[in-house]
């Protein structure tokens, strides 16, 4: 395994910098960098801009209108444009349904989806979770009734991240309730303007509105919106979440806020701390070895091997470097980060924040949000046991 970057990969990555550099509009960088509240805009107008370079679907080949990148340079694009302070591309589209689509749609799918995922004008949900069926998801309950050339659906997803904005979801349905309950599930795609939907926020802990449940009442969907065969559905979902697994990992995020947990603890007097530098350099080293991992699962891919099977470990460690710099943020602020401003978020909040320094402000609200992170994209003890069983055996 060599884990050098050829030279060709330098200039990539020195090109990639480059591009970033001008085109990410200046504001999007200052609230990533600062980690205030994104808005739907800040989030789609990069994604339109990666668009319009043919980058948004950095992952796909070159015959679905990818760039066809290496899985090293999609690792260097990624990394150079969380340092820059890009918004992290929301995955549900072209990271999560487009690959399903290019593997088991039909000719006719891929020509209808897959242009607008690829320029972000089409913004997707994810629609798998329901009450009752996280973990256990293959006992969900949304059913969609075959009715002549349509399908009736009734139920309710949850926690459906940003589904607020969502011009389009994609969902599992039981189509069958015979067998194993994982052989009744069918994936199907649903324009979220139809008759028969309401979006309901959910408030987090955080303040924040970033879930979301989804009620379906006598929604027709149309026949053709069933990707793959029914009843196959199962199959397609683990396509996919494997996806999801990779990527939330995040590592190049961890990255760039372990620099801003560097810059906070400077600014508050416990970088001199001998105690607290040995944390961040616990974190630092944890980095660099989910870094090696992610490192290490690309030069599988690239030689052919199996790469996914791994990715559960990837999610676990990355989740956890997450949560542990947003508590080191916390504990460098001291009892200034501690009251929950939301208002804080706000890019420009001139708010009253007495006795303290007002970057310190978001941090409880961002240490909330980061809770999520050992729940979501499948539970880190769900996790655990996939690990146990797939690499331990
Ligand atoms: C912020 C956020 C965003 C999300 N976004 C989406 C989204 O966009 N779309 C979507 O479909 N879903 C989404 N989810 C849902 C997420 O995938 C589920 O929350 C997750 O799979 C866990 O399911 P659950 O919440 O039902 O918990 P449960 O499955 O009820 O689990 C409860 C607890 O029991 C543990 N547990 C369960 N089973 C086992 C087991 N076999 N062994 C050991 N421990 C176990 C879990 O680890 C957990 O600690 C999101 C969740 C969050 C928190």
């Amino acid at each position: 395994m060599d884990l050098a970057f050829t030279p060709e990969e330098q200039k990539f990555r020195e090109d990639v910098r480059a591009w970033v550099a001008e085109h990410l509009p200046k504001e999007t960088a200052h609230k990533v960098h600062n980690a205030l509240e994104l808005t739907r805009e800040d989030i789609q107008g990069w994604a339109k801009i990666l668009g319009k370079k043919g980058w948004l679907g950095y992952g796909w080949p070159k015959e679905f209108g990818g760039p066809g990148w290496t899985a090293v340079q999609r690792h260097l694009f990624e990394e150079e444009c969380a340092l820059a302070g890009a918004p992290r591309i929301i995955p549900f589209g072209p990271v999560m349904v487009a690959p399903v689509i290019m593997a088991f749609g039909s000719p006719e799918q891929q020509k209808r989806f897959l242009p607008g995922i690829a320029s972000g004008e089409v913004w997707w949900s994810q629609g798998y979770s329901e009450p009752g069926s996280g973990s256990d998801l293959a006992s969900l309950r949304t059913r969609a009734e075959r009715k002549g050339d349509k399908y009736v659906v009734n139920g309710q997803k949850t926690w459906t991240t940003l589904g607020q904005y969502g011009d389009w979801m994609f969902n599992l349905v039981r189509t069958s309730t015979e067998g194993k309950p994982q052989t009744g599930i069918s994936f199907i795609v649903l324009d979220m303007k139809s008759p028969g939907i309401t979006v309901r926020p959910i408030k987090l802990m955080d303040g924040g509105f970033e879930v979301n449940d989804v009620f379906f009442d006598n929604v027709e969907v149309p026949a053709e919106n069933l990707i793959g065969e029914e009843n196959k559905g199962w199959t397609y979902a683990k396509h996919l979440l494997s996806h999801e697994r990779t990527n939330i990992a995040d590592v190049n995020r961890a990255k760039r806020e372990l620099e801003r947990l560097k810059r906070i603890a400077k600014a508050e007097g416990v970088w001199d701390d001998l105690r607290f530098r040995d944390e961040i350099a616990r974190l630092e080293v944890d980095i660099v070895a989910l870094e090696m991992l992610v490192l290490r699962v690309l030069s599988a891919a690239t030689s052919g091997k199996n790469s996914l099977d791994i990715a559960g470990l990837l999610k676990i460690k990355g989740s956890e470097i997450q949560q542990r710099y947003s508590e080191l943020m916390m504990l460098a602020g001291g009892p200034f980060s501690l009251p929950l401003i939301r208002e804080a978020m706000h890019a420009g909040w001139q708010g009253d924040f007495p006795g303290g320094n007002p970057t310190l402000a978001p941090l409880a609200s961002t240490y909330f949000n980061m809770r999520k992170t050992t729940i979501y994209g499948g539970s880190n003890e769900v996790q655990r046991n996939i690990v146990a069983q797939t690499v331990l055996g």
